[in-house]
């Protein structure tokens, strides 16, 4: 059981024209970021993905669309984009199973040591 989320990192406005509508005010780039999110464990990976979105067609503006003044501005952000260090944080479902696994190891010690008789 896996899933993988992303956080927003970073939002910026931009002033190149939009592909769609050319208008100069509604582009913005979302900068994200990749949780991989398990049953143990919430990670922040270092992977960052970018979206652009114009607010004023309301157009997601691909990659694809976008002309050398956009790849430009792009380039230039991703550049200055600082990402999250790699944090995680264990589940409370990891700490049951590390202290079963202590637990049976702790079984497993008093027995061969005879400190138990079954
Ligand atoms: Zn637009």
């Amino acid at each position: 059981m896996k899933t993988e989320n992303y956080f927003t990192l970073k939002e910026f406005q931009l002033n190149n024209n939009c592909p769609e509508c050319y208008s100069n005010y509604g582009l913005q780039l979302t900068f994200k970021q990749k949780i991989s999110d398990t049953i143990f464990l919430k990670a922040v990976t270092s992977k960052t993905i970018n979206k652009m979105h114009c607010n004023n067609c309301n157009t997601n503006i691909y990659p694809i669309c976008w002309d050398s003044d956009i790849e430009r501005v792009v380039a230039y952000h991703q550049r200055a984009v600082v990402t999250k260090r790699n944090l995680w944080k264990l589940k409370p479902l990891a700490y049951v199973f590390i202290a079963v696994d202590i637990l049976i190891i702790l079984a497993i010690v008093l027995i061969m040591t005879d400190a138990i008789r079954l």
